[in-house]
């Protein structure tokens, strides 16, 4: 009950947790994937702005910014230097590459170069009027990086350049607020992964090469990682595992990466699974409890009545049931207390009826035996051949009833317990010879050879031998009443664990493995072909059986059918 109970419910968890599991993965994934967008957007926009302030639009018709005056320029340069913020250096570059002026947050101000910047990247890129993002430079407390810019005329041709060199402090902050759950963090590298900042100061320091990861590599080359396949799985430098995913934000070559510690991921699915584990316990011990409880209250009682069914099944009519549930069933144990004594009272009822009966048919079938026997000898007068042989066929008859009566009275007498018997040493040799001589003439009249093995030394049993005696009638005259041919019947002994075991063989019809199970009980007899006509009682054995155990012995029977049958009984030696 318990299994049946608990199997479902362990396929359905462990169901569902595969499926939370999985769920889970693709949540992480999911949130790993928002975190990384929205730090790109961030950088993106703080770039864009940049940039967007240094993108000069003049409302003048000059074709080189050189043409402006020197004072002016100083005077546009320092005020966008100051309004923009985050910049170390601004620079503004004419046509032909020629610094024009230059602001800088270092004290000594380098001298302006007045020629060779129109080979500088930031100028050439610029100037043929496209944006320029240099590459990450590491050395001062924030990184820093070039970008550069077009300043236009009015009809928006390219007057010249704005080339300055912004700190990345911004992007530093924003990326430092970066957590998911309680130990991811999130990190940036430039176009050639190298570390710009991380949300995990502990990871990796400023400006660290992080290509020698393999998952940093392919991320900077490209490839975007989402932490749904296995790969995304490893063991970081900090010898955690974690789930990563990374992409490259557009336009500066960059990328952005998310690691998320494996057990703090999943640590809402552990809670879960405790909380789960522990419902488990409970519940487990609450059923196991339960079947015990309902064990005692249902199966007990119904052990208890299908005991009393056996036991009365078996003729045990003193056993009492005891069941003290205070409910049905210990009502339905009393009903049947009351069956049992019903049963009890039936049979005694029964028993009393068999007995009164066969007593009072006693007498009277006894002395119409003896008047047969003495009209038949001829003691009143000379008899006709045919009245002869009428009296024959009526005291035969009269001899099986005399057989049943006392048959009868012998069963109720033993089911009364009032059966007599003395026991004490005994020779069963002596029995067994009486027996045999009473059907000497049986034998040889039926053509069957009587063989008694004897006994080495007259091993006594403690036994009533006038009821041994009875009990080897019966067992020898059924041995050659169930021989229909000739045949021997052989009486043998032998003597096992302080018992004397005796046996007797015959080679008659035999008894099928069936009916040997049933052969003592009262009134059985094998109903075939060949038992039909042969007369009894069917009580023969049972009486048998009774004296037997009351002598505290046992009998049995072996039997093949056609073959023969050995009939046994031990008695305990003296
Ligand atoms: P019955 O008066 O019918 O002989 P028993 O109790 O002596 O009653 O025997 C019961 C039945 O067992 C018999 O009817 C018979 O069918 C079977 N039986 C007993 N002894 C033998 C035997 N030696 N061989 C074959 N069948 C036997």
């Amino acid at each position: 009950m318990l299994f049946i109970g608990l199997a479902p419910l362990l396929v359905i968890s462990a169901v569902s947790l595969t499926t939370v599991i999985e769920t889970r993965l693709e949540n992480i994934s999911e949130l790993e994937s928002q975190v990384i967008d929205s730090a790109a957007e961030k950088i993106k926009r703080y770039l864009d702005q940049k940039m967007s302030v240094f993108n000069l639009v003049v409302d003048l018709e000059i074709e080189n910014i050189s043409e402006v005056e020197k004072e002016k320029i100083d005077f546009l340069a320092k005020g966008l230097k100051e309004a923009t913020g985050n910049v170390e250096e601004l620079v503004f570059i004419d046509r032909d590459g020629r610094e024009l002026a230059k602001e800088t947050n270092t004290l000594q101000t380098e001298p302006l170069s007045l020629q060779g910047v129109s080979e500088r990247d930031d100028f050439e890129t610029a100037i043929a009027g496209k944006n320029y993002f240099g590459p990450v430079e590491y050395n001062l407390a924030e990184p820093t990086m070039i970008i550069a810019s077009q300043i236009e005329n009015k009809n928006r041709q390219i007057i010249g350049v704005i080339s300055a060199e912004i700190n990345l402090k911004p992007v530093e902050e924003e990326i430092s607020q970066i957590r998911l759950g309680e130990k991811g963090f999130v990190y940036l590298v430039d176009e050639q992964g190298k570390l710009i900042t991380s949300s995990n100061k502990n990871f990796a320091s400023q400006g660290e090469d992080l290509t020698r990861l393999s998952l940093v590599k392919d991320v900077v080359s490209g490839k975007t990682h989402n932490g749904l396949s296995e790969e995304d799985r490893y063991k970081n430098p900090l010898a955690d595992t974690v789930i990563f995913s990374g992409k490259t934000v557009e336009k500066v070559g960059w990328a952005v990466m998310v690691e998320w510690p494996w057990q703090d991921a999943f640590s809402v699915v552990w809670t879960m699974l405790t909380r789960f584990l522990l419902i488990l316990f409970v519940s487990l011990i609450l059923v196991a409890g339960f079947s015990v409880f309902f064990g005692h209250l249902v199966v007990k009682p119904v052990e208890i009545l299908s005991k009393g069914a056996d036991e009365i099944s078996k003729g045990n009519f003193d056993y009492k049931i005891s069941i003290k549930t205070k409910d049905e069933l210990e009502k339905l144990g009393e009903r049947f207390n009351k069956m049992i004594s019903v049963l009890k009272e039936n049979q005694r009822l029964r028993d009393e009826f068999v007995f009164v009966a066969a007593h009072e048919l006693r007498a009277p079938v006894t002395v119409i035996k003896g008047y047969l026997s003495m009209v038949l000898e001829g003691d009143y007068g000379k008899i006709s051949k045919e009245t002869k042989s009428v009296l024959e066929t009526a005291s035969n008859l009269n001899e099986r009833l005399v057989k049943l009566v006392f048959d009868l009275l012998e069963v109720a007498r033993s089911e009364a317990g009032k059966m007599e018997i003395e026991v004490k040493p005994t020779s069963v040799k002596e029995s067994v010879q009486e027996v045999l001589k009473e059907f000497e003439n049986m034998a040889i009249q039926k053509g069957i050879q009587l063989v008694y093995k004897g006994l080495a030394q007259d091993a006594k049993a403690m036994a009533d031998g006038y009821r041994v005696k009875e009990v080897l009638t019966n067992l020898i005259g059924n041995a050659i009443k169930y021989t229909l041919g000739k045949g021997t019947v052989e009486i043998s002994h032998e003597v096992k664990d302080n018992y004397l075991i005796t046996n007797v063989r015959d080679e008659g019809m035999g008894i099928s493995e069936e009916n040997v199970k049933k052969l003592f009980s009262k009134f059985f007899r094998v109903k075939t072909e060949e038992t039909r006509e042969i007369e009894g009682t069917g009580l023969g054995l049972f009486i048998c059986k009774e004296i037997i155990e009351r002598m505290a012995g046992k009998i049995w029977a072996t039997s093949q059918l056609d073959k023969g049958s050995t009939f046994s009984f031990s008695l305990r030696l003296a």
